[in-house]
C-alpha cells in the first residue's frame, strides 16, 4: 500500500491518494481543492481511481470532487447523513467567501461497516458523527483516515450545521479504542497515532 498526502487549498485540507502497488488501483480521500495537483499525481503514478471518498460534506474537503471525477470517472462516495451538507457545499463556501465547483449527487452512499476495494486494498468505513452528522473514517491495515473527526492534539469543531458534541465524544472514544499503534491521517495537519492521542489530545479531558 502506498499513501501520498497532498495539502490543498487555502484551508490546507489533506487529500490522500492511496493505492495498491500491483494493480495501481487507488482511492482518493477528500479532494478539497487544486484538482490539477491531484491529477498530476494520478498521471505520474499511472493510477486507476476506483473511488473518491468524502469523509464529510464540508466544502474544503470536496471542492475538487467535480474535476477529479471528470478526469477519472471514479465513483463518489459519502455517508447518506452528510448528503444535505454536500449538496449545499457551494452555497456554504460562498457564505464564507470561498468559491468551489458544486459537485453533482454522489454515486454511492455508505454506512458503518461498508467495504471499499481498490486492487488488494480493503477499506472499512467507520461512521463517526459529531463534526458533521455523516462524518466517516476509513480504516485499512492499521491506518485510519479521519477527516475532521480527530486531529493531532485536537478534534473537529462541533458548532457547525449538524454538528453534535455528544456524538463527537462517542466517535472520539471509538477511535481511541482502536489498537494503539494505529496511524491517524487527519483531514488537516500532520499524522499521529492512537497511542499519542490517548495521552496528548485535549479532548480526552472533556469526556
Ligand atoms: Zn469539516
Amino acid at each position: 500500500m502506498k499513501i501520498e498526502r497532498l495539502v490543498t487549498g487555502e484551508l490546507q485540507s489533506n487529500c490522500y491518494i492511496v493505492w495498491d502497488e500491483n494493480s495501481l488501483e487507488s482511492i482518493i480521500i477528500d479532494p478539497g481543492a487544486e484538482s490539477e495537483k491531484i491529477g498530476r499525481l494520478i498521471d505520474d503514478k499511472r493510477l486507476t481511481v476506483k473511488y473518491i471518498v468524502c469523509t464529510h460534506g464540508h466544502f474544503d474537503h470536496i471542492g475538487a470532487v467535480s474535476e477529479v471525477k471528470k478526469k477519472t470517472g471514479a465513483k463518489v462516495v459519502i455517508n447518506k447523513k452528510d448528503i444535505e451538507i454536500y449538496m449545499h457545499a457551494g452555497e456554504f463556501a460562498a457564505s464564507w467567501g470561498f468559491n468551489i465547483k458544486q459537485p453533482a449527487e454522489p454515486d454511492l452512499l455508505v454506512a458503518d461497516g461498508a467495504e471499499l476495494l481498490a486492487g488488494n486494498l480493503h477499506f472499512r468505513v467507520l461512521t463517526t458523527p459529531g463534526h458533521s452528522p455523516g462524518g466517516i473514517c476509513l480504516h485499512i491495515q492499521g491506518v485510519l483516515f479521519t477527516g475532521d473527526t480527530i486531529f493531532a492534539g485536537s478534534v473537529g469543531r462541533s458548532d457547525l450545521y449538524g454538528g453534535d458534541i455528544e456524538d463527537l465524544k462517542k466517535s472520539f472514544l471509538r477511535l481511541i479504542s482502536l489498537p494503539p499503534d494505529t496511524e491517524i491521517m487527519p483531514g488537516h495537519g500532520g499524522h499521529t497515532t492512537v497511542k499519542k492521542e490517548r495521552i496528548l489530545n485535549f479532548f480526552v479531558h472533556e469526556i
